[in-house]
């Protein structure tokens, strides 16, 4: 899994994490595919929002909305840790629901904002590749049907190489029997 985000993007992330400090911040990343095109910041109404984030949840459906009119969608969630690493602590863990989402976490501890991106599936914490770039990421409909269409040929020719041995084997038994009762 990737994601890719333009600078700007990246930039406006940081930018809303350290805008927030000392309270957690959060937003969305709207795009198609694997290719962010858009920041929402969202509020936070966690009750201590230096601890945990919780996105309001009006604006969040708002957003989900809008997206989908757009032929877009929530491709990715961020928010930030303003004391911690960009590693997403036992509460992320447990409270992501979105296992195809992935799950930005700014860390503002030390000099520098680190951007680091998970994807959370039952419990399971992966890395997901982050690409800050301008240019585009390839096509990953191309590339996923191309794939579905070499398993599509190799599943046709495993079949056709058992009906073949089948077809062998019964003419040899057929021999066999033949020979027998000769
Ligand atoms: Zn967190």
């Amino acid at each position: 899994m990737q994601l890719w985000l333009k600078p700007a993007l990246a930039q406006a992330i940081v930018e809303h994490a350290k805008r927030d400090i000392p309270n957690e911040c959060c937003g969305v990343i709207i795009g198609v595919g694997i290719e962010g095109q858009e920041v929402v910041a969202i509020p936070n109404i966690a009750s201590q929002q230096d601890q945990h984030y919780r996105m309001d949840d009006q604006s969040l459906s708002e957003i989900f909305f809008r997206a989908q009119r757009e032929n877009r969608e929530i491709i990715g969630f961020y928010h930030s840790h303003p004391n911690g690493d960009p590693i997403p602590s036992q509460t992320d863990i447990h409270l992501a629901a979105y296992p195809n989402t992935a799950y930005v976490i700014v860390g503002l501890q030390g000099s520098e904002a680190q951007l680091a991106a998970w994807s959370i599936k039952s419990h399971e914490v992966k890395r997901v590749e982050m690409v800050v770039s301008t240019a585009k990421p390839p096509p990953e409909d191309a590339t996923r049907s191309l794939i579905q269409k070499r398993a599509i040929i190799a599943a046709v020719i495993i079949a056709m190489a058992f009906m073949l041995i089948l077809s062998l084997s019964l003419y040899h038994q057929r021999l066999l029997f033949l020979c027998l009762n000769l």
